[in-house]
């Protein structure tokens, strides 16, 4: 099939909800990417945060292979043990005490929304006039109650009505959370670090604070670790860089590494909320699903990706920073670990400077913010971060 030809035939089916570049990706190897012609592509982008590891990583590949060869799925209504393995890893890492594994992170945050207003309902005694404060500028995904915790009225507009009871505070501002706290509030949800709402880390202060406030309240902690967890700032939950424990987490994007895979994991005390009959869905926690996150977790330690992304992401950081006063059109830059973003000046919009990175063979994203976002996999070499710094020098 030539590049033409598969864009006609998606163009013709597929429902267009996406603007795609034009070009057709075909194969992976390491920390690139390749198109149907050929052409080298150095990735900062790792699908969206998903490939971690890379493409290509023979361990990863063959747990896969081996899993599809034994059994791929079974349904929620038997066990499998690559679930109950994998729930064991997550919960060592994370501190929680049990998992639920869906196939998105958008599903993972539908979860956590659902167990929140469950805990209230026991809390209040069947009580169901709960309320949930987001954050503006946040990303929780797009089905009707991820949409609904999402601070993007664009996102939001065409689809109301969405669930009730959500509150908007501006991130990194107590006092606006605190003016919406009340006695139904049952969950504060953010990002430790928001991604598609710009890159912007949460201060200390506002973590700390939020995890009294709910401490105070009786009210849940819900932190959506989906893009900035799994290793992406060195640490495997963003939340661990702020000494707080949450009451739910949620996970997805790097957890599979490519396999469709999402979590949310919660405290004993909360999780007991939810009873037989609650919850579910028919793929989660398949066994193929769950080989991908065993064989990621285990990569993790044998392989230390957390120090390589310690020692990269302080590098990356770094020269980036220096980029803030050398180029005229980068106005600002934050970030942590391998999570990064360019804030650019309004003259070089982020659309175009993503386009003409792909022509020089380099993959970029977007944020909120005409920010250029980097979420290169998690096994990148400093010699690629120069690579990619000397492009953006090029083209800023
Ligand atoms: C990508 C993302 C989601 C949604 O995950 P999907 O797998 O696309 O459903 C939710 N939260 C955050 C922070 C994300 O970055």
């Amino acid at each position: 099939m030539t590049t033409k030809e598969c864009m006609d035939l998606a163009d013709s089916h597929l429902l267009h909800v996406y603007n795609r570049f034009p070009l057709v990706l075909d194969h992976g190897d390491g920390v690139y990417l390749y198109d149907l012609d050929g052409k080298e592509y150095l990735d900062f982008g790792s699908g969206i945060g998903v490939f971690g590891l890379g493409y290509n990583y023979k361990k990863y590949n063959d747990a896969l292979k081996a899993q599809i060869d034994k059994l791929i799925h079974t349904s929620n209504l038997f066990y499998n043990a690559p679930a109950a393995l994998a729930g064991e890893k997550i919960c060592e890492f994370s501190g929680m005490d049990r998992v639920f594994f869906t196939n998105s992170g958008t599903e993972a945050n539908e979860g956590a929304i659902k167990l929140a207003r469950k805990y209230a309902y026991n809390r209040d005694h069947g009580s169901t006039d709960h309320e949930i404060i987001a954050m503006k500028h946040s990303f929780h995904g797009r089905s009707m109650g991820a949409l609904s915790v999402t601070g993007n009225e664009h996102y939001q507009e065409a689809f109301r009505p969405l669930i009730g009871g959500v509150k908007f505070a501006n991130f990194n501002d107590l006092e606006s959370v605190k003016a919406l706290v009340t006695k139904k509030t049952c969950a504060i949800m953010l990002e430790p670090v928001q991604g598609e709402g710009g890159l912007y880390p949460a201060s200390e202060e506002f973590i700390q604070g939020i995890r009294k406030i709910c401490d105070d309240h009786d009210i849940l902690m819900i932190c959506d670790e989906v893009q900035c967890g799994m290793g992406r700032t060195g640490k495997m939950l963003a939340l661990e860089n702020y000494g707080v424990k949450a009451d739910i987490i949620t996970f997805a994007k790097a957890l599979g590494c490519g396999v469709p895979v999402g979590a949310f994991a919660a405290r004993e005390e909360v999780a007991s909320a939810m009873v037989p009959g609650d919850h579910g869905t028919t793929y989660g926690g398949n066994p193929f699903a769950c080989a991908a996150v065993n064989v990621v977790l285990d990569i993790f330690k044998e392989d230390k990706i957390l120090d390589h992304v310690k020692e990269v992401g302080f590098y990356m950081d770094q020269k980036l920073a220096e980029l803030v006063g050398e180029l005229p059109n980068v106005i600002g830059h934050r970030g942590k670990g391998l999570m990064q973003g360019l804030a650019l000046a309004p003259e070089k919009p982020v659309g175009e400077v993503v386009k003409a990175c792909l022509e020089k063979g380099l993959i970029t994203l977007s944020a909120e913010g005409n920010v250029l976002r980097l979420l290169p996999p998690l096994v990148i070499s400093k010699t690629d971060v120069d690579k990619m710094i000397l492009i953006l020098k090029t083209l800023l």
